[in-house]
């Protein structure tokens, strides 16, 4: 009864005090956004705290992100009034699931100071497994095998749990014994991968009782945030955890499910009360975030989704604006409107903390880091990197470097072996060696290797075809646009091929983020221009001090709250993404009909969301239709407003010659319109000739490297070599030199290569 509420939950609401003081018995909060169930989550901790029913070590409590596990501790500390000593169970799945393993690592054949491998080494052990078993890595790329034993260890299968479907679905049934033959690699190094970390401990779970035991005695109290989006192996565990003691709480929103592609699934909260039956299940309706025009938008948005429990959402807080849906030419004027509503927002004295963008996909944040730099405002990228210091973009950019500036070594560091060429660390090497001792920058030093017998005949073509590349992309780039060079480096380089093979859900992002980089090249008209302006970028990039306004992805946005938000990008293809219109299934947009939710409800205040006519792809123009999304949401709660003459969106119109809307666009831009275009047409009439690949040409242009030729070797002398032994010069030609060797016989070698052997 109310009566004996403590005082400092008395601004709780009544269903939310329900849930902090029942802390006894199997308790699920199935609420809408906003409603206040991570801050009734925080208030149960503090209580069990305060009221001394566990020690903090004995309470496990999972959150989504790391941030939002900092955020909880901070905020029991003050709750409690500081006296929380620490909660070491406090965290995400993988954390704490990490620190359990420490202590029962032996039990699973590894040592306590296991490693946990990242990504990129997890593809390196898959890739050489795929070679020894002999299996084709170009039609089953070490990603996919990754992918698949990424799903399979979230739905907590072992090698020997696979259906014959799931054996089946990696090079014609090789499916389990690959994923055997990983585990048993692991644990040879004494490694496991971030899906080990819950999969180990349920294994061992299962099999020792006296270690799951300890575990239930341990955890008094268990308590899960944002439950909606748990998988099956992280639900498997937990159930196991509180299954003795049953005093487990979960919060969450089955509309706000958005991770299914990570392996969620949603019906882990639509089943708890069968698991634990008898489970207390509180209700929140009243949301404490958004205006009542920003909740009625949303849950209007939501109800056209078939697959939800649906639920009530109400708010005490005042009016505020409609939910405002604009309409506006390009991408650059999206980016430039934000820009603007956000000064004027600046200007009438709101923080940019309190300002986000969120979009669909990483890509997008380009248009609006571009604009935000030119106007000076502040931003940050959460969740992920800006986007020039994307790996990709960073390859890219890289390529570019060293075609404007062939002595920019840590450029080509970077690339001359990605994509991977068999170019080890043996020849960067060399290369180092050979460019320190003659003073020119790497890719001199090595085209003058390629020319030499220093290097394996394979390394030595390789290098060679690789400069004549920059010699054919350097002499491209005097007569084509930026854009267009970047898009023929992409492909020629074999950067385009290799994230194609590369089936993942990363590759497809990243190749989005190239395709982007070739359409913020489109607005430069020299090379040069272009890597000033990122340079500016990345400068700016340095600073980190003052307000921000953030910019991240839908996704990363799960749980925060901001007084406004910016949703640009509502068009089909991008939002909902091209990828759930081509999979096409009903669960894939209704899952980006969630994400949509999702977004509109972390708004406090106001929310605008921000749809183009047109997107600009690879040059081409191509008008764009408004999300379907737009159409969902209810008109009475939404304002509209385009930016396009007559009120009239591109994609309706229906123009007479005269008002072609991309007349502005020829007049003001050069027509680069096609890969054929004049810039084609006037690098063939300088003569480039793009297939004409011959060594003539890279020797040539070597001299302009203008290499340094040792004085103190005459023909005649006799030299050594590291590899070749004692042998005599036969003829020097600059810092060449054809020496006779003893036992090797006669090779062309370079002259920082040997030593005087005669005193
Ligand atoms: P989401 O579904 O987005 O994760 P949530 O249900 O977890 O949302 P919270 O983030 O806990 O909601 O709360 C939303 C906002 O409402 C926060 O600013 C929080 O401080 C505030 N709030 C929560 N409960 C109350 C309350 N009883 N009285 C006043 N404000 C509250
Ligand atoms: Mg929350």
């Amino acid at each position: 009864d109310v009566q004996s509420v403590p005082e400092w939950l008395g601004h709780l609401n009544a269903p939310q005090r329900e849930a902090v003081m029942t802390t006894e018995g199997p308790v699920l909060m199935l609420a809408g956004a906003g409603t206040g169930k991570t801050a009734a989550l925080t208030h149960r901790l503090a209580h069990i705290v305060r009221e001394r029913l566990a020690w903090p070590s004995e309470i496990l409590c999972v959150t989504f992100t790391n941030k939002a596990a900092r955020e909880m501790r901070e905020r029991v500390g003050k709750l409690t009034g500081g006296a929380l000593e620490g909660m070491p169970w406090l965290g995400t799945f993988h954390s704490i699931g990490a620190k359990m393993l420490r202590r029962h690592a032996e039990l699973v054949d590894l040592k306590s100071n296991y490693t946990i491998i990242d990504t990129d080494d997890q593809l390196r052990l898959l890739k050489t497994l795929i070679r020894e078993n002999d299996i084709d890595e170009k039609r089953w790329p070490p990603r996919q095998l990754a992918g698949l034993i990424d799903s399979w260890k979230n739905r907590g299968l072992n090698p020997g749990d696979l259906t014959p479907v799931d054996n089946e679905s990696y090079a014609n049934g090789k499916g389990q014994e690959m994923y055997r033959l990983y585990q048993a690699r692991l644990q040879s190094l004494n490694a496991c991968d971030f899906g080990d970390l819950l999969l180990h401990m349920l294994n061992i779970f299962r099999k020792h009782r006296d270690v799951l035991e300890q575990y239930q005695k341990r955890f008094k109290y268990v308590l899960v945030d944002e439950y909606q989006d748990t998988n099956a192996v992280q639900y498997l565990w937990l159930r196991l955890i509180a299954q003795d003691r049953k005093n487990i709480c979960v919060v969450g929103d089955d509309d706000q499910s958005i991770y299914s592609w990570r392996g969620a699934e949603v019906a882990n909260i639509l089943r708890f009360d069968k698991d634990f039956p008898g489970a207390k299940v509180v209700k929140l309706e009243q949301n404490y975030r958004s205006t009542p025009q920003i909740l009625a938008a949303a849950s209007g948005l939501i109800e056209a989704n078939s697959q939800r429990l649906g639920k009530t959402l109400w708010t005490e807080l005042p009016e505020g604006p409609k939910v405002r849906v604009i309409g506006v030419w390009d991408a650059p004027e999206e980016a430039r409107r934000v820009g603007e509503e956000i000064e004027r927002l600046e200007r009438e004295g709101l923080s940019l903390e309190q300002v986000a963008i969120l979009v669909r996909a990483q890509y997008q944040t380009r248009e609006f880091e571009d604009r935000f730099i030119q106007i000076g405002l502040n931003y940050r990228i959460v969740g992920g990197f800006r986007f020039y210091e994307r790996a990709e973009i960073r390859d890219a950019m890289a390529y570019l470097r060293v075609i404007a500036q062939p002595a920019d070594d840590l450029a080509f560091e970077r690339i001359y072996n990605t994509p991977k060429r068999g170019l080890g660390a043996k020849t960067l090497e060399k290369m180092f060696l050979h460019a320190r001792s003659t003073g020119q920058p790497l890719a001199a030093a090595a085209l003058e290797l390629a020319d030499s017998d220093e290097l394996p005949p394979r390394a030595r073509n390789t290098i060679a075809e690789l400069m004549r590349s920059f010699l054919r992309w350097r002499e491209m780039s005097e007569a084509v646009t930026p854009s267009e060079l970047m898009r023929a480096v992409l492909e020629e380089s074999g950067y385009d091929a290799m994230l194609k093979a590369d089936r993942s859900t990363e590759a497809a992002g990243r190749a989005e983020n190239l395709t982007e980089l070739v359409r913020a090249m489109e607005e430069y008209d020299t090379l040069e221009q272009f890597l000033e302006h990122v340079a500016l970028v990345m400068d700016n990039d340095a600073r980190d001090d003052g307000e921000k306004v953030t910019i991240m992805t839908m996704h990363a946005a799960k749980g925060l709250e901001f007084d406004h938000v910016f949703l640009p990008g509502w068009e089909e293809g991008v939002f909902p993404s091209q990828r759930s219109l081509d999979e096409g299934g009903l669960a894939s947009l209704e899952e980006e009909r969630r994400l949509a939710y999702v977004a509109i409800t972390r708004a406090r205040r106001k929310c605008t969301i921000i749809h183009a006519a047109n997107r600009r792809i690879f040059g081409q123009w191509n008008s764009s239709i408004p999300s379907r999304f737009v159409e969902d949401l209810p008109e009475e709660h939404v304002e509209s407003e385009t930016t396009l003459t007559g009120g009239r969106s591109l994609w309706q119109a229906n123009w007479s010659e005269s008002e072609d809307p991309f007349a502005h666009v020829s007049q003001s831009r050069p027509d680069r319109s096609s890969a054929r275009g004049p810039g084609w047409q006037r690098a063939l009439a300088t003569g480039y000739d793009p297939k004409a690949k011959r060594v003539k040409e890279s020797t040539r242009s070597a001299a302009s490297f203008a290499a340094k030729a040792r004085t103190d070797i005459r023909v005649g002398d006799r030299v050594f070599h590291d590899k070749f032994g004692y042998g005599e010069v036969m003829d020097q030609e600059g810092n060449k030199l054809v020496i006779e060797f003893d036992k090797a016989g006669e090779k062309r070698v370079i002259d920082s290569f040997v030593t005087l052997a005669n005193s």
